[in-house]
């Protein structure tokens, strides 16, 4: 009757962000492989013990940058350029995740392989490289490694993995050739990574195929089919087959009829599956449901899980096995790291430990009865409950504004052309107007001053002086540089949604809350738990201090609702679209006190509109609803003179035109330059209405661009945009970037501006 409890995979980056600081001391060559090595063997240690009372624990989870591109070593799968390098091979692996390794010269550096989003989490991955000619070989011995560990300090070990088919599913075909037609050489490598965890006494494997969450063509689920009789026929081990992320749909009856033992559903996303899933899978399969949120940091409702849980296990009895929904690589590692969090608001969360330690309180519950753990129910109830009716997570006044909400709020007066016509009267711009995304250089000087503001030893009169004098700077520079639109420099933002978060009503910050976006870089999402409202001004006073420094226009800057939203955790007892929508009202009051304050043209940043798409393209529609949605009705509370710009940060705009189309911002910028134009065709196969400014240069790099090039790349532009409806302006903010670079890159963008202008 027992229930198995097990976890799929644990934070790797360490409570205190260990990894990263031993990674990066090793790539500045100021510690050795040994020292690596060794931090990472700790942190696994460390992290089995945290795991410990589970009945099985992952291994192979753990990771020095990529959990995929782990496994494209493990199949023999390097791209080609990195082949045949001498040194330790763990220098090779660094050398596809950053183009370097620690050991390389500047000169011997190849380009990193490309990174890309993990499902619809914000983690990225090392995306694997194919052709028509790829061939694998194992090379077990990184897992072997770490499952000899596991097995020295007693953890009962479960590996885990990647599954062939996702695995194929994540990759690329560089020559465009079948990545399918490779299923049938990669089947026997995963047949002997098997025989040899068999051969070790391993019972069970994990293998993951979020795919199945996805929608799958035919060819797709037939590679499913085959993937798994191959695998099936390895003899002495268990196969869990892990999905998660979302729902099986259409995927369902497939999933429940490949030939492993056991299934993992995660029952938070697709808890109305597990009846239909209890149906049809064979009656000796083990079911493992994911009960625990692996995606938020919410305190799970226990009661209520153990009210449907509990006839479910009474049905599988022993054949139910518990865990979180998903690996919890997506969120941070422990809360009671947290020392300054509010202490109602820490009451109601959950991070990777206390979840597993909710993981426990279930099976105790369901093994033991609920007797058994009753202390730890009850609190868990005050909790839910108190968070349930805090009046600091419910405020009347906000949720009455979101139910006025009318299609009125999103409307502006005039047309595109009305406006376009009252904005250039008042603007008086020249043809092919110059401008940047909002940030300037980060210096030193300026995160210092934030930092010493921070921890008080900088008082706020001499913070806002030394923060006063670089945008008097800044606006110095584009005077001289001759730029037409100007921006204030954002010196005073750490960061572009933590700044706002900081700011609004209903948010919250932890201190140690980081969670792993890719290699050794680690966000810090802020918790959005209550209803937002903003209780005054947040960037009017730097902004009119700006303008008042210069006769040109001084853009004031903001980050979208959408954007926001997306880079937070967001509440989980209410709908995305209705945190938006708060959102979307208190950057809106911004919005119209800029404009009120003689700020005449407002960017409303929305970088992150693309990624909170979800996994299945049939739920697009509905999300684009809401998001562009939230973006008109912070956009459009201002009067046909003020020019609204936007900007976005990717390239990607075919499959979401319409959408852009309709938020119908007067001026969006977007990243470009490294597509030489070519994503312009989106917008003009649309007939995009408004005006674009295609980004003339790559700010991710530290080369000044050539005048003549970004002209090149303006006239290809106008091949497809009227000329009198195009912008010039760099890919993205300069913040990244040092003001070496950024003074004569400017100039030559600025030169190219006028070069364009005897076109016209
Ligand atoms: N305004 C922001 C900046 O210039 C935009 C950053 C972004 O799009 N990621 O830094
Ligand atoms: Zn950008």
């Amino acid at each position: 009757m027992t229930v198995t409890t097990h976890n799929l995979g644990y934070p790797r980056i360490g409570a205190k962000r260990e990894l990263k600081f031993a990674l990066e001391d090793y790539w500045k060559g100021q510690s050795s492989l040994d020292a690596l090595e060794g931090h990472g063997a700790d942190l696994r240690q460390r992290h089995w013990q945290d795991q410990s009372g589970l009945d099985l624990a992952p291994v192979g989870d753990f990771s020095f940058y990529d959990q995929v591109l782990d496994l494209s070593f493990t199949l023999g799968n390097l791209p080609q350029r990195v082949r045949g390098r001498e040194g330790a091979a763990l220098d090779n692996y660094f050398r596809v995740a950053r183009g370097r390794s620690a050991s390389d010269s500047d000169c011997s550096c190849v380009h990193a392989g490309e990174m890309t989003k993990w499902f619809d989490t914000n983690y990225h991955y090392i995306v694997p490289e194919f052709s028509a000619g790829t061939q694998f070989k194992l090379d077990s011995s990184r897992l072997l490694r770490q499952l000899a560990q596991a097995r020295q300090l007693s953890v009962k070990a479960k590996p885990v993995l990647i599954g062939p088919v996702t695995y194929l599913w994540l990759g690329k075909a560089k020559d465009d050739s079948d990545k399918l037609a490779l299923l049938q050489g990669l089947l026997p490598i995963y047949v002997q990574l098997l025989q040899e965890l068999a051969a070790q006494g391993v019972e069970w494997v994990q293998i993951d195929e979020p795919i199945l969450v996805t929608e799958l063509d035919g060819a797709w689920q037939q590679a499913l089919v085959t993937a798994y009789d191959a695998l099936s026929k390895v003899k002495n081990v268990k196969l869990l087959l892990a999905t998660y992320f979302g729902k099986l749909q259409d995927n369902l009856a497939l999933a429940c009829k490949l030939p492993v033992q056991g299934l993992h559903l995660d029952a938070i996303n697709a808890r109305e599956e597990v009846a239909q899933v209890m149906a049809q899978l064979p009656a000796s399969s083990v079911l493992s449901l994911g009960v625990v949120n692996g995606r938020n940091i919410w305190k799970t409702d226990l009661n209520e899980v153990l009210a449907w849980l509990e006839p479910v296990h009474a049905s599988l009895q022993s054949r139910l096995w518990i865990a979180p929904s998903c690996s919890l690589l997506h969120v941070p590692v422990d809360l009671d790291s947290e020392q300054k969090l509010d202490t109602d608001i820490k009451s109601w969360l959950a991070f990777a430990r206390q979840k597993l330690d909710e993981v426990h309180t279930l099976a105790g519950a369901l093994n033991q009865g609920r007797a058994s753990v009753q202390a730890a129910l009850d609190a868990n109830h005050a909790a839910v409950q108190a968070r349930r009716q805090s009046p600091r997570v419910h405020n009347p006044d906000v949720k009455a504004a979101v139910a006025r909400i009318d299609a009125s709020l999103g409307q502006r007066a005039g047309s595109y052309a009305e406006r376009a016509a009252k904005q250039a009267a008042l603007l008086q711009l020249p043809a092919y107007p110059t401008t940047t995304i909002g940030s300037f250089p980060q210096t030193a000087e300026i995160r210092q001053a934030r930092s010493q503001f921070r921890s008080g030893q900088l008082d706020a009169a001499s913070y806002k002086k030394l923060m006063q004098a670089e945008i008097a700077h800044c606006v110095q520079e584009q005077e001289t540089l001759g730029l037409d639109v100007f921006v204030h420099g954002e010196a005073e933002r750490n960061d572009m949604v933590e700044y706002f978060g900081e700011q609004l009503d209903g948010y919250a910050f932890s201190q140690f809350g980081w969670v792993q976006s890719y290699g050794s870089r680690c966000v810090k999402p802020p918790i959005l738990f209550g209803d937002i409202s903003r209780p005054r001004a947040m960037t009017v006073e730097w902004s009119t201090y700006a303008q008042s420094l210069t006769d040109k226009p001084m853009k004031g800057m903001l980050t979208g609702p959408v954007t926001i939203l997306n880079w937070s955790f967001v509440r989980d007892d209410q709908p995305r679209s209705v945190s938006c929508y708060q959102l979307a009202l208190a950057i809106r009051a911004e919005v119209q006190d800029l404009e009120q304050a003689g700020i005449r043209v407002i960017q409303i940043d929305e970088a992150a509109l693309r990624e909170g798409l979800p996994l299945r393209k049939s739920q697009w529609a509905e999300y684009l609803r809401w998001a562009v949605e939230s973006f008109r009705i912070t956009a459009n509370g201002v009067a046909d003179e003020t020019q609204i710009h936007t900007h976005m940060c990717y390239s990607e705009f075919n499959d979401i035109i319409a959408q852009i189309a309709g938020m119908d911002a007067d001026v969006i910028t977007i990243e470009t330059s490294r597509s030489d134009m070519e994503l312009l065709d989106a917008f003009d196969d649309f007939n995009y209405p408004n005006d674009i400014g295609p980004g003339v240069y790559d700010i991710h790099s530290p080369n000044i661009p050539a005048q003549e090039q970004m002209v090149k790349l303006m006239r290809k532009a106008a091949e497809r945009i009227p000329a009198q409806r195009l912008w010039v302006n760099p890919d993205c903010g300069l913040k990244t970037r040092g003001w070496k670079e950024v003074i004569p890159a400017l100039a030559n963008m600025v030169a190219a501006a006028k070069t364009l202008r005897g076109d016209a």
